[in-house]
């Protein structure tokens, strides 16, 4: 992929979350990251939606987090996406943003619970929460160690970020992810769709009620496993 190409996928990523109402303000950040090149695209710092270009698109080598082209300041979010490419191998494209319910739920600091098939098409179980940072995380590369402690979530937990491809961050918000810069936006509207439907939900129902493993299993892996069938060989559904 050229370093253009790149730069137009981290673009169309960052328009996409305006359009499917994720951001507000500046409230959002997207990325694409070509493994061949090393390099991510992503949002400069704080320019408004409706004057950013695709050429604003802050280049960084993935590795040493140096900038490598660009006249801006890349987000100030930049370290977390860093972080993500790094822990998460097959990772090419990252969405932040403050969406609404996804929110919610990180700032009652709660998983979002997988209790339906819409959730289970693109998540394989429960999107997880982060533990809070502590005081030091916070006083010091607090985006940097946002990043790590996504990551550590994962691991500790001993979640495929393969097969749940989005994270709350305690507090703060969801971060979603996927193979490319498109399967990430798609990823962070289910997160915020799901997250939705669990607070509509526990309105019906005192206790909310886990999706059953066998209609998990079947939607889930009939996407992704490794006997997929669904869709077609393009990767329309
Ligand atoms: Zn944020």
């Amino acid at each position: 992929m050229k370093l253009k190409d790149l730069q137009q996928a981290a673009f169309d990523a960052n328009v996409e979350i305006v359009e499917h109402k994720l951001v507000l303000l500046t409230w959002g950040n997207a990325s694409a990251y070509d493994t061949d090149l090393g390099v991510m695209a992503i949002k400069p710092s704080g320019v408004s939606y409706d004057i950013l270009k695709p050429s604003d698109m802050v280049l960084v080598d993935v590795e040493t987090g140096e900038v490598i082209e660009g006249g801006l300041r890349p987000s100030s979010d930049t370290p977390t996406h860093l972080e993500i490419y790094r822990g998460f191998p097959n990772t090419g494209g990252v969405v932040h943003t403050h969406s609404h319910y996804a929110t919610c739920a990180a700032q009652a600091r709660r998983d979002i619970m997988c209790l339906g098939t819409t959730h289970a098409d693109n998540f394989y179980g429960d999107i997880p929460v982060t533990r809070q940072l502590t005081p030091e995380e916070i006083g010091q590369d607090y985006e940097a160690n946002t990043g790590k402690v996504i990551v550590e979530t994962f691991q500790e937990r001993g979640i495929d970020p393969g097969y749940v491809p989005g994270v709350i961050v305690c507090s703060h918000g969801p971060f979603a992810w996927g193979n490319s810069h498109q399967k990430a936006v798609e990823n962070a509207v289910v997160l915020e769709e799901a997250a939705r439907m669990m607070v509509h939900t526990s309105l019906l129902t005192g206790e909310l009620i886990p999706l059953q493993k066998e209609l998990l299993d079947k939607h889930f892996l009939r996407k992704h496993g490794v006997n997929a069938y669904y869709g077609q060989e393009d990767g329309s559904s």
